[in-house]
């Protein structure tokens, strides 16, 4: 099979890079090499960002109706692609089809927030704030953004972040994953194709070398980050320094916890497609199962052991394939190194998937269940990243909730139950982003905002929603009088609305 070659977008034009490092992209369902790419090297970084800087000052001064004009002319061309963009996406990344047009059409639904972006850059304006002054909010952009993304979603990620920024009359640079660039280079094809100018937003891939230049070079005013832990504090930390604006959406581990009146076979339904639904790599996958009581721990491991044992594990082009393979051979090593771990530290393997990685040539793990877990195991403590189930037994809701809260991790929890007292204490009182009641995976639709807590999320702004327009802008409060107001000569004191 011929190998493609893939070229970064800069200043509308497709750029070789010139890290002399090539990324080599597969298909981890079958473990081939399909496609390649030479990396941006910091200097092909740096001019995508100079360009950038320079159209800023044109494309700033576009009127939001006219940039919500280019995102209505997207939104169409999305909807027109989206088959061909789940394509990019399963055959890079693994997920199934469906799977890969659910992320998708999360991606849309920021593309049509964004087509109001009038409507969220709308300021405040109080009259009379004193005799004859009055006083206003204009919310205007920052310059250069830039943004860094994982591999798990090659498609909504990136569009949590550009849209939304260039909507708000900032410039971008998307720095992709070098495993997965195919769909994120072709959205900014299209997003071209809807009449976006040229140098708006830049699309690079590369690695650490062109992240670096990201961190440091002046011109760039604001960076979001969303990936792993350790680079997200690391992307905070040095943004920091060069007195950037960071967001860094990081790593998780998403308990799920089960209350002994909660309706089983929806708890089980949801726990199946959450934890091994796009292989386990989802930021807001369960991968924790707290079971409050023995007896539910007990009814939960006999409902799931069968149904994770038969998943229907495939390429994403397979028929029905509920699993694909994980990204790449190093991660799927890791996964099973935690499985062996997990043995050896004394959790029960109810369910082995470690045997589905010798039967298939990508990189396949089968879905593993774990029970008997407790909060030392290091299947407990770290993010695997891969379909394996923890369920730890606790005998109260108070004991859940202190496992929940005592986690370094806070991106996203559920509770299942039918007590409304002890939903509404958990909203309340759980130390966790992003809260589900009867919902596994509570991923924010895109008018309401993205974000964890804890070592979830770096720099405290949610993205995304009217957290993400305040994000991508910066607030500028306006207090203004005309000659014809009242005049009172020159004040030497401080003075207040309450001064007539
Ligand atoms: P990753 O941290 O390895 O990579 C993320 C980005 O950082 C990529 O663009 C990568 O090229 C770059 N990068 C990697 N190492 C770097 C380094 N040393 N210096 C500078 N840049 C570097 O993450 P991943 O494996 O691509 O994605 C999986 C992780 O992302 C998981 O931890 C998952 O929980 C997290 N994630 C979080 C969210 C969220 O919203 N909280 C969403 C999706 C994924």
């Amino acid at each position: 099979m011929s190998i493609q070659h893939l070229q970064h977008i800069i200043n509308g034009t497709q750029t070789s890079g010139g890290s002399g490092r090539m990324f080599d992209i597969y298909n981890p369902a079958t473990g081939q090499v399909s496609r390649q790419i030479e990396g941006a090297s910091a200097s092909d970084t740096a001019q995508a960002i100079a360009i950038a800087n320079d159209k800023f000052a044109e494309w700033s001064k576009v009127p939001p109706s006219k940039r919500a004009h280019i995102m209505f002319a997207y939104r169409q061309l999305i909807i027109d692609h989206t088959d061909e963009l789940a394509e990019l996406i399963s055959q890079e990344h693994g997920k199934t089809l469906a799977d890969a047009k659910g992320e998708v059409g999360r991606g849309l639904e920021i593309v049509e927030y964004c087509t109001a972006i009038n409507n969220h850059l709308k300021s405040d304006f109080s009259a009379d704030v004193s005799n004859g002054i009055d006083s206003h909010n204009l919310r205007q952009p920052i310059g250069v953004c830039a943004g860094i993304v994982p591999f798990n979603f090659p498609a909504m990620v990136p569009m949590w972040m550009y849209p939304v920024a260039i909507s708000c009359g900032n410039t971008f640079i998307l720095k992709l994953s070098e495993k997965v660039p195919s769909c994120g280079l072709r959205l900014t094809e299209l997003m071209h194709e809807a009449g976006l100018p040229a140098g708006v937003l830049n699309t690079i891939v590369g690695d650490k070398e062109a992240v670096d230049e990201i961190l440091s070079n002046d011109a760039v005013k604001a960076i979001s980050f969303v990936g792993s832990t350790p680079v997200g504090e690391y992307i905070y930390q040095e943004g920091s320094k060069h007195n950037k604006r960071v967001q860094a959406l990081c790593g998780a581990k998403n308990h799920m916890i089960v209350m002994p009146d909660a309706d089983l076979e929806l708890s089980v339904d949801a726990v199946i497609g959450a934890a091994y639904g796009s292989a386990g790599e989802r930021c807001m996958a369960i991968s924790v199962v707290v079971a409050v009581g023995d007896e539910t721990a007990d009814k939960l491991i006999a409902s799931l052991s069968p149904k994770v044992k038969s998943l229907k594990i495939g390429a994403y082009n397979e028929p029905d394939v509920e699993m694909g393979p994980v990204i790449s051979k190093q991660s799927q090593e890791n996964i099973l190194s935690y499985i062996d771990a997990g043995v050896s530290e004394g959790a029960t393997l109810a369910v082995d998937g470690r045997v589905a990685s010798n039967e298939h040539d990508g990189f396949f793990v089968g879905g593993c269940l774990f029970d008997n877990v407790t909060a030392d195991m290091s299947i407990y403590t770290d993010e695997i990243f891969g379909p394996v189930l923890c369920v730890v037994r606790v005998a109260t809701y108070d004991a859940a909730l202190k496992l929940v809260n005592d986690h370094e991790y806070g991106n996203g929890t559920a509770i299942f139950t039918r007590d409304g007292d002890t939903a509404r204490h958990f909203t309340s009182h759980v130390q966790v982003g992003m809260v589900g009641v009867n919902i596994p995976i509570p991923v924010p639709v895109a008018m309401h905002s993205f974000g964890g807590w804890k070592r979830s999320l770096f720099g405290g702004s949610s993205i995304h929603g009217m957290e993400g327009v305040r994000f991508y802008t910066q607030l500028k409060t306006v207090t203004s009088r005309w000659p014809s107001g009242i005049r009172k000569g020159a004040e030497f004191h401080f003075s207040s609305g309450k001064d007539v």
